[in-house]
């Protein structure tokens, strides 16, 4: 194929995915993605002549994916909460379960509340920081990942939106100053012993670091629950997501390390376990 539209490009993908078993969204995504379209600019350009050095990438991003690169690796950037943000090898792609943990917690603080401190913790391209920010802008935000090339990522798409975001490079807690009203993490919880669930590209690609924790996934929660109580306000609520069979055993650790703080669940959309709030009490 030499020359081809932009609608012809997309009927070739289409055929493509669909022979090489691969998720047909791969197509428009990849498209939309390398040209910094929406839909609509697609339709529009249906007809126009596609550059034939783009057509090229396009076959080749193609091509990678089926060798099992993620997309958003190839195009350098992920949607999340309805915005792009740059992600790279050095950080875990934004998944939409986190989404609904952004929106666990702007729902429960409206927009009234000024002047909360916030952590958050572990925060790879800085999705969920930068999307508290974005939604609450009055919020005092802190990011902190353990890896330096994350938080230079997390840095940058602070920067892409104009954010006064402070950043910190610390393990957990560790070089974290102050206390918080709210702290919220994703933070690696798949056990080795999980791996036969996930996908060969997410082993392959992404950050190990940000995917597994010993202590059958459950590592970091349990070192969250030891080292928290003097990065806490008075008044303070911990928001983290959680794998899908984790609910019962985090639970149970927080509930352990404060007897008195009230404990929920959530499900995500797929309705299995996906987040925790811990809210903590003057007394603790
Ligand atoms: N918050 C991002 C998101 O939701 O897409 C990234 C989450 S990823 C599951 C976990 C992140 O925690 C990674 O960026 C990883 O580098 C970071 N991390 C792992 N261990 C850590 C530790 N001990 N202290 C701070 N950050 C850590
Ligand atoms: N939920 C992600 C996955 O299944 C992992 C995120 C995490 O470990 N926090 O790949």
């Amino acid at each position: 194929m030499s020359s081809v539209t932009y609608f012809e490009a997309q009927k070739w993908a289409s055929s493509f995915v669909s022979d090489h078993k691969i998720d047909e969204s791969v197509v428009n995504l990849l498209l939309l993605g390398m040209k910094n379209w929406n839909l609509t600019d697609l339709l529009m350009n249906y007809q126009q002549q596609m550059p034939q050095h783009e057509f090229e990438k396009f076959k080749d991003m193609l091509n990678k994916v089926y060798h099992g690169w993620p997309p958003q690796y190839l195009l350098g950037e992920a949607d999340f909460f309805g915005r792009k943000f740059k992600v790279t090898e050095n950080t875990l792609i934004p998944r939409q379960e986190t989404e609904e943990l952004v929106e666990w917690v702007l729902n429960d603080f409206g927009n009234n509340q000024s002047d909360l401190k916030i952590a958050d913790i572990g925060t790879g391209t800085g999705i969920i920081g930068i999307s508290l920010k974005l939604e609450r802008p009055l919020w005092d935000v802190t990011l902190t990942d353990v890896s330096p090339a994350a938080l230079s990522v997390a840095r940058e798409n602070a920067q892409r939106y104009g954010l006064d975001i402070k950043s910190i490079c610390s393990d957990l807690f560790a070089t974290l100053k102050g206390k918080f009203n709210i702290i919220v993490s994703n933070p690696p919880y798949i056990a080795e012993s999980e791996k036969y669930l996930m996908d060969q590209s997410v082993i392959e690609h992404e950050p190990h670091v940000a995917l597994f924790a010993a202590e059958k996934g459950l590592f970091v929660y349990q070192r969250i629950a030891a080292e928290i109580s003097s990065y806490l306000e008075k008044e303070a609520v911990l928001y983290l997501e959680i794998g899908f069979r984790q609910g019962k055993a985090v639970k149970q650790i927080f509930q352990q390390a404060f007897p008195s703080a009230d404990i929920f669940l959530k499900n995500d959309i797929t309705g299995h376990d996906r987040m925790i709030k811990v809210v903590f009490h003057n007394d603790q």
